[in-house]
């Protein structure tokens, strides 16, 4: 079996997991903040909150904007629905800007249009989350812009995204954002098993992300409404959670970010050699910004179901009968029947119903070989009807 993402483990990786065993602390001991330390340093930015998931850090970062009811979120209709349902943790309501027909990322045309028109009728969001799909950076240079000009936050969705560089800095510096957060799901470029992390350029916001990910309660005096009544004391001054993350996890994480530059260039590797491989096909392979660095989460390309070339739904159906486990990244977000309820409407989001119809994610991960590559171009050939290249 070929799975679409995998994750890579080294001996080194069990190795640094075994220590943590091992030692005084399985959690809330010194690795949490060493490894936050390593992706604060790779990023450049401030400050890091560690999380046991980015759904958990996008929480996060929604409440520490101030998120809640009778606020609006917008965001990506072709992402996770983690990206959208931070907002709805908070009570907001939530709304999506159409795809960009090169990119697949949030339209920046849709999303001036949008605004334009809700500055007139209202409805403007508090925050837009941007998504980097497939670890292709989104313009944040122009989302910032727009952020200034109507007054609304950014928190990057960069969960497809460490390792991946936008003009000449690291996605999560936040040069352009408020907050950006990460995931080390297995799939992901770097795992923890499961994990995710926050960060931000502003102490404020992290001092309450990193409080509300361990039940709103502080152990720093300035923050109390009293002094302490001894060195046992804390307070809980707001309502959090248990988002933490484990020493255990963040061991594998810390090991793992030692071996991010490899993964991604690998990744690239395999992206060129599919671009080899589909030169002369009916098929659309992905965008590179120019002045921008993809992390290759994803490897998306489009079938065009014309004549002469590929059904989407025959080839996807092929490849997983050879144990080729391609995937759909990702059904649009208004489709779902949960956010359909809400009322979204298909033909408000011509570009992402167009992606849905064509898209398929092929397989690409550090361990994929380059004969399993060709493997995966050759049964998508293999069609009845269709010519084959080899
Ligand atoms: C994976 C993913 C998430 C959620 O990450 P978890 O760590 O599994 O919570 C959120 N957004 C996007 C775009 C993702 O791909």
């Amino acid at each position: 079996m070929i799975p679409y993402g995998r994750q890579s483990i080294s001996e080194s990786d069990i190795e640094a997991v075994i220590e943590v065993l091992r030692s005084d602390f399985l959690t809330q001991g010194p690795v949490v903040p060493a490894f936050e330390e390593a992706v604060k340093t790779y990023c450049g930015v401030e400050y890091a909150v560690a999380t046991n998931s980015a759904t958990s850090a996008l929480h996060l970062a929604c409440l520490a904007l101030g998120l809640g009811p009778g606020d609006i979120v917008w965001t990506t209709p072709i992402t996770f629905v983690a990206s959208a349902n931070c907002a709805l943790y908070c009570g907001a309501k939530v709304d999506f800007i159409d795809i960009d027909a090169l990119s697949y990322n949030m339209s920046i045309q849709a999303l001036k249009e949008k605004l334009e028109t809700a500055q007139k009728s209202g409805g403007l969001p508090k925050i837009v989350i941007p998504v980097h799909l497939s670890g292709q950076p989104c313009d944040m240079a122009e989302i910032h812009a727009l952020g200034q000009q109507y007054d609304f936050k950014i928190i990057e969705d960069a969960s497809h995204a460490i390792g991946a560089k936008y003009q000449d800095g690291r996605i999560g510096n936040c040069q352009y954002s408020d907050i950006t957060v990460f995931s080390f799901h297995p799939v992901k470029i770097i795992t923890t098993g499961e994990g995710g992390m926050a960060l931000t350029n502003n102490l404020k916001l992290a001092a309450h992300m990193s409080r509300l990910r361990s039940h709103g309660i502080t152990r720093s005096p300035h923050e109390m409404t009293q002094i302490p009544d001894g060195p046992w004391y804390y307070q809980q001054i707001e309502l959090g959670f248990n988002y933490r993350l484990t020493d255990i996890q963040a061991a594998l994480g810390l090991s793992q970010m030692q071996r991010l530059d490899e993964f991604v260039a690998r990744r690239h590797v395999i992206a060129e050699e599919y671009n080899k491989l589909f030169k002369d096909l009916l098929v659309t392979t992905p965008w590179q910004n120019p002045s921008s660095l993809s992390s290759y989460h994803l490897y998306i390309v489009r079938l065009k179901g014309k004549k002469g070339g590929y059904d989407r739904k025959d080839v996807f159906e092929r490849l997983r009968s050879f144990g080729i486990m391609v995937n759909l990244h990702y059904i649009p977000l208004y489709r779902q029947p949960y956010f359909e309820a809400m009322g979204f409407k298909r033909e408000d989001f011509p570009e992402s119903e167009a992606y849905y119809r064509e898209a398929i994610s092929l397989p690409i991960y550090p361990g994929l070989t380059e004969a399993q590559q060709v493997e995966v171009v050759s049964r998508m050939q293999n069609l009845s009807g269709f010519q084959t290249l080899f």
